[in-house]
């Protein structure tokens, strides 16, 4: 017995982030089954080198209407080698995104570990560069940021406020006024398909008692293995279909 357990609480990676956007706060209203707020989805590490898992995501998201719902999260020079301006087709792909409502974000200048844990200079020049990058690209309205494995030093934070950015982390967003806790989830970190049936019901059971607003997180190639895109399909039908 033990293995299943440990197994189940190994994959059930609960991550509390979240509650953002310009959406009030106010939890699902379960009276009678009937939801007054539908999950917003944080598509994480968005980069031409996960083009096709990207493809393969949003199928799932314009299925079910949740293109204004989903924020996608860019790495403008992934591993300083997928820079966005040398990728015109994937731009031209995320302009398509962002005309059908997707909101496209900023995640990260190279993702090389937590690179926004650091001091004032370095985060000031990746914060330049990024959006250098992202404006060139014809991306001129940014609003949020994900540091990358949601590290950011203080240094960092305050250049990132100084941009006008408001910075989603772990447990909490931080805006110019002050940090609001939030509540985030991801369920599909190379979710194994056979075990799609015991994770479905526990991200259900998180929504429906949700405090917040529900945030699901994902990341390309991790929710592309295994049962990740039936639970996508199977959650946002299930959201769907709630009011
Ligand atoms: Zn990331």
């Amino acid at each position: 017995m033990l293995l299943p357990i440990l197994l189940i609480f190994g994959i059930y990676k609960v991550i509390y982030i979240d509650e953002k956007i310009n959406l009030n706060t106010k939890p699902p209203n379960f009276k009678n089954n009937v939801y007054t707020h539908k999950p917003i989805i944080l598509v994480h590490d968005v980069s031409p080198l996960y083009y096709n898992e990207l493809k393969e995501i949003v199928k799932i998201i314009d299925k079910y209407h949740y293109q204004n719902r989903t924020y996608l999260f860019v790495i403008v020079n992934h591993n300083n080698r997928y820079n966005l301006k040398n990728y015109p087709k994937f731009v031209e792909f995320l302009h398509k995104l962002e005309d059908k409502g997707y909101h496209i974000e900023l995640h990260g200048y190279n993702h090389i570990d937590g690179e926004f844990n650091c001091n004032k200079e370095v985060a000031k020049e990746k914060i330049k560069k990024s959006l250098e990058i992202l404006n060139a690209c014809g991306f001129n309205n940014i609003s949020y940021i994900i540091p990358p494995r949601y590290e950011v030093s203080k240094d960092a934070e305050n250049v990132m406020l100084s941009y006008n950015l408001t910075i989603i982390t772990k447990n909490y967003i931080i805006t110019k006024t002050g940090k609001i806790p939030i509540e985030n989830r991801e369920y599909t970190w190379y979710l194994p398909k056979s075990f799609t049936g015991i994770v479905f019901p526990i991200a259900e059971f998180d929504y429906k008692m949700s405090k917040y607003l529900f945030y699901l997180s994902i990341h390309p190639k991790s929710i592309n293995y295994g049962g990740g895109i039936e639970f996508l399909d199977e959650f946002l039908n299930q959201t769907t279909i709630t009011k």
